[in-house]
């Protein structure tokens, strides 16, 4: 069976999220999406953990459904915000801890509890401990959990950041670095700038929304193959191992990295964007308030990077996906949300009743926003939805877009239509009337 997972997310008891994050919406969501595999988020929040452990009841080990509701599979997982010294330095790094099952996950949060965390005021609590003593903490408390390195390459709170992090996982985790076998790429970096990276050349690279409302859960997933039979948590993370008999990586789904917040260096205060070339050639101080810009990813990965890969585009059933030169990583696919390819399709926002009844209606009738992007025919969207829908989903298929790259915290753009196409097709209205 295939296995579409969103594992890092966040619950309405985490700072900035939807208070619509709630299990049984979250349910819905990742069932309209095409996710079948959710994490809980947040299992170290007491309230929360009370919910989930009341909600949820094991389908196979380690994995777990909603009693009442309809339900895709899930896995108990949490963020964890460890900031503290290290030689000096300050550290900010986020890790996803997914526990084996609830008594794991019970043992795991008294353990930090033990070490004095505050797990009550955040479902992604802020902790003193180092990476190298949540690894330790985590593995001698369930020696089955996974840890995963989350969204690596953000400036302020990742592994790699250039404002919080570390120039390889060796240094971050210490001892427990080869129990590290996956990392996740965050919305501002593909698995193309990921492979460049030499330690990560036999570690999994998985993908995940990090939603902090319904409507983002899936707007980056990994693609698992398993056999139902053997399904459990243990095959996932022997997946995450890359070890035979776990799950296999088919492929991840990505946001294009352009878009995300961090991916070019700037400021945002001064309207400053600037590409790793120009950083190389310019400098990277701001030329309007004259402080450092804050480096963005594409620049990080460049300074870490030891070769230059390019992926090879390859067209499977008319949709562009990514694969490494040598076959040897999963390939992935970029994608473009479906309520931002509607948005744009009906000249609207994709916030408005119009966009929204749109997209309900779509999933009514072709089951998940995944189907719909990757798989359904474009002349059945074009039939029930309207050549501008079935161009719009055909243009993502096959990457031709535009985008303007995000930097220093602000979202970067995605047009499907240029400029010009619109103005044509303006002209083109006008001239029915
Ligand atoms: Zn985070
Ligand atoms: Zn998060
Ligand atoms: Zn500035």
């Amino acid at each position: 069976m295939k296995i579409v997972a969103d594992l890092h997310l966040h619950s309405r008891y985490s700072r900035a999220v939807s208070q619509q994050m709630e299990l049984e919406t979250m349910a819905q969501w990742a069932l309209k999406k095409g996710v079948n595999l959710l994490g809980t988020a947040d299992f170290t929040h007491p309230l929360w953990f009370r919910e989930i452990k009341t909600k949820l009841k094991e389908v196979f080990p380690g994995i777990y459904q909603l009693k009442t509701a309809p339900s895709p599979y899930f896995v108990i997982s949490g963020e964890i915000s460890s900031i503290y010294t290290q030689n000096g330095q300050q550290h900010r790094i986020h890790n996803l801890i997914l526990p084996p099952n609830f008594s794991a996950a019970e043992a795991i949060i008294k353990a930090l509890e033990k070490r004095g965390a505050n797990l009550h005021s955040d479902g992604r609590p802020i902790i003193g401990l180092s990476s190298i003593q949540l690894a330790e903490l985590v593995f001698s408390t369930a020696p089955e959990a996974i840890i995963i390195p989350c969204h690596i390459w953000t400036p302020w709170f990742s592994l790699y950041g250039s404002r919080s992090g570390f120039d390889s996982l060796k240094e971050c985790f210490g001892p427990f670095s080869e129990k590290i076998t996956a990392i996740e790429t965050g919305l501002s970096s593909d698995p193309t700038m990921n492979w460049q990276i030499e330690e990560l050349t036999n570690r999994q690279i998985v993908s995940f929304s990090d939603a902090h409302s319904p409507i983002k859960i899936g707007r980056e997933a990994t693609v698992f193959e398993g056999e139902k039979e053997t399904f459990s948590f243990s095959a996932l993370k022997a997946g995450l191992e890359n070890k035979e008999g776990g799950l296999k990586i088919l492929f991840t789904i990505e946001f294009y990295p352009e878009e995300g917040k961090y991916h070019y260096s700037g400021h945002s205060r001064c309207q400053v964007r600037r590409s790793p070339e120009e950083i190389q050639k310019q400098g990277n101080l701001c030329p309007v308030c004259g402080k450092p810009l804050t480096l963005g990813v594409a620049y990080r990965v460049y300074q870490l990077a030891k070769k230059t890969i390019s992926s090879v585009k390859k067209e499977k059933n008319g949709v562009v996906f990514q694969y490494h030169p040598d076959g040897s990583r999963p390939p992935f696919v970029t994608l473009v949300p479906l309520v931002e390819i509607i948005a744009e399709a009906e000249q609207s926002t994709p916030t408005s009743q119009k966009v929204i009844s749109l997209y309900e209606e779509m999933i009514t009738q072709l089951r998940d926003e995944f189907s719909i992007l990757l798989d359904t025919p474009l002349e059945k969207l074009t039939s029930l939805f309207g050549p501008r829908i079935g161009e719009g989903i055909e243009k993502v298929r096959k990457r031709e877009i535009f985008i303007e790259p995000g930097y220093d915290g602000v979202f970067g753009t995605v047009k499907i239509w240029s400029e010009q196409e619109k103005e044509v097709k303006k002209e083109n209205q006008m001239s029915l009337f």
